[in-house]
């Protein structure tokens, strides 16, 4: 199948070129590279650098290429940031987006499949997390991607598309083969965090709140592989030939960590330890998240090939050997 992936040069999206290259697809690379980087996606992968929201271009590029269906990546995804700048992420989660969509109508294409995220689920009232449970984000992130489920939601209904989004847990690890990773900047996520103050490139690992009713006291994540959540969206596409199609999957291992399990994790795997001090709470952190995935495996025949934290860790490190500079 022809796929256009959006944000096809950041860090789910570049892995997720290569997994549909593995199972015979066609992808087509739209980034501004705003935040992607030219140096994820291969140079025999089609690459356009524009922006989503630019619709005339989009559909150019839809129709030239013959597009079938959508992955969508292209968004800004920092909890942190969100509060601060609340415009900045309905512009470009919300408005963007719809202009993608509108641009696919246009052009006819009618799959679409969509990163979501476990942060429209807010403070659950029990765990683990299934798709039922009520959507109710703590911070604009989670709103902008709510937004965006329900427009898909009210678009199938009507028969315009059919299409999967997924929500991720914590998207972690890099390719198997250590040759594209997580880069970000800021980076704010805290696996390549452990690993650089391991290393002495930045300051001790502050740790955001030890007093959380969990075991440790810090947060609980469910860190699930960056190939891993790749390949649930490749399954998906064989999903969406009816159109109204409308699928929601939580996408993680099922296995909660802390904070400090992670920092614990990091130091086995690199053989160093990570200095790190307690810091204050982060503002929008929901004390623990973590996924039922049995829809995925059950619908989709999704598996998970990284059931635990350290071999997911080890991929980060191989990542962060080949590259310490990232894609720099
Ligand atoms: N975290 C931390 N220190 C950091 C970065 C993250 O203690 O420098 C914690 C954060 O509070 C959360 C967990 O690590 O409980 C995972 O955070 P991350 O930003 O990686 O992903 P998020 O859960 O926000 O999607």
């Amino acid at each position: 199948m022809k796929v256009l992936v959006a944000g096809g040069a950041g860090y789910i999206g570049s892995h997720c070129v290569r997994q549909l290259q593995k199972a015979g697809h066609h992808p087509i690379v739209v980034d501004n590279l705003a935040y992607g980087h030219r140096g994820a996606v291969h140079e025999d992968v089609p690459f356009h650098k524009a922006d989503i929201g630019d619709s005339e271009t989009l559909v150019e590029i839809l129709r030239r290429e013959e597009v079938e269906a959508v992955m969508h990546f292209a968004a800004f995804c920092y909890v942190g940031e969100s509060v601060e700048k609340p415009l900045l992420y309905y512009r470009n989660n919300v408005v963007a987006t719809l202009a993608l969509l509108g641009a696919m109508q246009e052009a006819g294409v009618k799959k679409f499949i969509f990163s979501s995220t476990c942060a429209t689920y807010g403070i659950p009232a029990k765990l683990p997390i299934t798709e039922e449970f009520p959507q109710i984000p703590i911070n604009p992130y989670g709103n902008t991607k709510l937004a965006i489920e329900m427009a898909l939601q009210d678009l199938a209904k009507a028969g315009s598309l059919s299409f999967a989004a997924f929500r991720y847990f914590n998207a972690a690890g890099a390719s198997e083969d250590g040759s594209i990773g997580e880069d970000h900047d800021p980076e704010t996520h805290l696996i390549p965090l452990a690993i650089d103050a391991a290393m002495g490139l930045r300051p001790p690992l502050q740790v955001f709140g030890e007093d959380y009713d969990t075991p440790d006291g810090t947060c609980l994540r469910d860190y699930v592989h960056v190939d891993d959540l790749s390949r649930a969206h490749i399954l998906a596409l064989d999903k969406l030939d009816k159109p109204g199609t409308a699928l929601c999957f939580n996408l993680g291992t099922g296995q909660p960590f802390s904070v400090k399990d992670v920092i614990e994790t990091v130091s086995e795997v690199l053989k160093r330890p990570v200095p790190w001090e307690a810091a204050p709470r982060r503002p929008g952190d929901p004390p623990a998240l973590y996924a039922d995935s049995t829809k995925a495996k059950s619908e989709l025949g999704w598996k998970v090939q990284y059931q635990t934290l350290r071999p997911i860790v080890e991929t980060a490190w191989r990542w962060h050997q080949m590259n310490p500079e990232g894609y720099r």
